[in-house]
């Protein structure tokens, strides 16, 4: 599994339970969203009704899941989370919707991975809290209509594209999360280290948050790699050059890129003379899917200007070219 990779693995699920922010004046970061949230939140508690439905977008690891957690206790009501792919017929969707409390909160994690014969049955049950579903098959099928308690459907994806207009235009709150700063990165560094008893200065935090992609999810995981570094060679102490040395020892870059990065942005200079290269050859030439690409690899290097996305396909910058100790193609012709 890639060191650096957004994607939550089962180690990350292990201890995210103890270090996820519960309220949102724990939520570090993204303050837009956190100041409209809570009003939204604070205008449904005191109507005493479901807050509106929120679709939350962002690549992976920025704190969609604990977005989703922090709104549901800070509504103080239960959440239930599920995803898009684990829904597969609509009697799936029927059973949690029908286990609801009123003004609970369902996650539902890669809404747009849903089917379209579950989503037809979101639809209503979204607008008016009516479920209508088939039951039965051939001439004795029939359908029935069904009142559910009002609640917060909180959906997830990383792009806002993947979404069908019809599903989008349910949403009352559409937020999208950013990438994190170093400064906040340092900040939730130093409160996992907390949490979890680790010793870590404020510049070894630096050091970590730095390179973790703007991500808290690779930010914690590198804290957890760092320490046992530094558990080995340092007694535990996290410091600027401990952080530093373990960095070396994990291939991580002081971007933040890993092997994958780098093959990257070499690609496309080498093999695609800078660019503009097709996402779909990128992907070939890469063994990725097309997929992981879009949502995984490249979304940091474009928002770092390492890659820039055109109609015509990436191409690669002149940060790329000297990141990887080469001239750029313009200053190669002079
Ligand atoms: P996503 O659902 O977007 O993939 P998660 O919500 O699972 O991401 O976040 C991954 C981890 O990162 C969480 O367990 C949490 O510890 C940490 N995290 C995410 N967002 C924040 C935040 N705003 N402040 C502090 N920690 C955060």
């Amino acid at each position: 599994e890639r060191l650096i990779g957004a994607d939550s693995t089962r180690e990350d699920e292990a201890v995210e339970a103890s270090i996820r922010p519960a309220r949102l004046d724990e939520y570090v970061g993204q303050p837009a969203v956190r100041e409209q949230m809570a009003i939204y939140i604070e205008a449904a508690r005191r109507r005493g009704e479901a807050m509106d439905h929120v679709l939350i977008f962002g690549p992976p690891g920025l704190g969609k899941t604990t977005l989703s957690h922090v709104i549901a206790n800070e509504l103080g009501v239960s959440l239930r989370v599920t995803s898009g792919p684990v829904i597969e017929k609509a009697g799936d969707l029927a059973a949690l919707l029908t286990n609801l409390q009123p003004h609970d909160v369902l996650f539902i994690d890669e809404i747009h991975r849903l089917s379209p014969v579950v989503e037809e049955v979101l639809y209503p049950a979204m607008e008016d809290f009516q479920l209508d579903i088939m039951i039965g098959e051939g001439p004795a099928a029939r359908s029935i209509k069904l009142d559910l308690p009002p609640f917060t459907l909180i959906g997830a994806t990383t792009r806002a594209g993947l979404l069908t207009a019809p599903l989008r235009d349910r949403f009352g709150i559409v937020q999208r999360l950013e990438f994190y700063s170093t400064e906040e990165l340092t900040r939730i560094v130093r409160r996992s280290a907390a949490i979890l008893g680790i010793d870590c200065v404020a510049e070894g935090a630096g050091e970590i948050a730095r390179r973790s992609r703007g991500t808290p999810r690779i930010a914690n995981r590198l804290l957890r790699r760092v320490r046992d570094y530094a558990q080995v060679k340092a007694a535990g102490h996290i410091d600027h050059e401990v952080a530093h040395a373990a960095m070396a020892m994990l291939k991580v870059d002081p971007e933040g890129f890993d092997e994958l990065d780098r093959r990257l942005l070499d690609l496309v200079i080498r093999n695609f003379d800078g660019g503009p290269v097709g996402i779909e050859s990128l992907a070939a030439a890469l063994s990725e899917e097309r997929g992981t690409l879009e949502d995984v690899i490249e979304p940091y290097l474009i928002q770092q200007g390492f890659l820039v996305r055109t109609a015509r396909g990436r191409m690669a910058s002149h940060k790329a070219y000297r990141h990887l100790g080469l001239k750029p193609r313009r200053e190669r012709e002079d």
